[in-house]
């Protein structure tokens, strides 16, 4: 019997697959580029900041911060300089993520009741036919059991949305790595009054969750466009808000999921024609030997583009 293509999952994959299969099909499968929101953004930068802060060598910075509330100036040098990177207009945001850090640093930042504290730790486990990914953004084991860990996930998200998903997918590789049992702590850095939730999971939670993975993997196999045009976020009442809207909003702004909407990009390809990278500028794109950059069209998410499709 032929061994299947094991397929390769991490946290926010899975989570994009619940959400809408042609968003992770965009996403995932052809490759169409990302430009991640503003949020995802100043989420990245404050956790740049931790892991810097979080290594010994830079434990001073730490201690500016939590006693004379304010950045040493290399810290602040550091934030500027990831800032312009990520393309943060800092001025206009920088009360929000000075809230953020602070709010982030003050809570048992170090995990002082436990052993072998890890940054930015990365995972990788896998079972029949699928493979999973992903980085823990805080691990430490239990200084009094051995056999427990936290693993912390700092969120910078607007409203707080416990991913169950996320703390299923740590979990299961902790199980996997080191038969470990785990809490899942997420810090909503927005909600300082309601910062702190905490998942736990049954081995036979995790036993089904592998299930659940195996399963999810089989239908993964040739996922096509047909299989993605399957369950539109567009389609389902509860998920619609996904999709966003062409109008603005009362405050100007527009929020639409990015690939709702026709738009042209640019693919770098080898010689057989495989994508290897994509982008909205050509620029942006590094070509080796035998690689070309070819201009495509994305003709937009079929459920708001094809007038056959009918939104219910
Ligand atoms: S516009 Fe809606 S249905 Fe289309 S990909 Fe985005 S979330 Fe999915």
């Amino acid at each position: 019997m032929e061994t299947p293509t094991k397929i390769i999952f991490s946290a926010s994959k899975l989570k994009t697959l619940q959400a809408c299969s042609f968003l992770y099909y965009s996403k995932y499968i052809i490759g169409l580029p990302d430009k991640p929101n503003l949020g995802a953004l100043i989420g990245t930068l404050i956790h740049l900041i931790f892991e810097v802060l979080s290594h010994p060598r830079h434990r001073k910075h730490y201690d500016e911060i939590i006693k004379k509330y304010k950045y040493s100036k290399s810290i602040k040098r550091f934030i500027k300089k990831a800032a312009k990177r990520l393309n943060i207009p800092l001025k206009e945001n920088q009360d929000l993520i000075n809230k953020m850090i602070l709010t982030g640093l003050q809570y048992d930042f170090f995990l002082e009741n436990y052993k072998n504290v890890e940054t930015e730790k990365r995972i990788e486990i896998e079972g029949r036919n699928w493979k999973l990914n992903g980085f823990i953004d805080k691990l430490g084991v239990r200084n009094d059991d051995n056999n427990t860990c936290l693993i912390r996930d700092f969120k910078s998200s607007k409203k707080i949305d416990v991913n169950e998903i996320q703390a299923l997918c740590y979990s299961l590789g902790m199980k996997k790595l080191k038969n470990m049992t785990s809490i899942v702590e997420f810090l909503f850095l927005q909600f300082p009054n309601n910062l702190s939730h905490k998942l736990q999971f049954t081995d036979e939670q995790l036993n089904g969750f592998e299930l659940f993975l195996e399963d999810i993997a089989e239908k993964l196999q040739d996922f096509d466009e047909k299989k993605a045009c399957s369950d539109f976020a567009a389609n389902d009442i509860k998920k619609r808000w996904l999709c966003g809207k062409r109008e603005p909003t009362k405050n100007g702004t527009i929020f639409m999921c990015q690939y709702r909407e026709p738009f042209d990009y640019f693919a770098l390809i080898d010689e057989n024609g495989k994508v290897l990278k994509t982008d909205f500028e050509k620029k942006n794109l590094k070509c080796n030997v035998n690689q070309f950059i070819v201009k495509h069209r994305f003709s937009g998410c079929p459920a708001w583009n094809n007038q056959n499709n009918i939104i219910l």
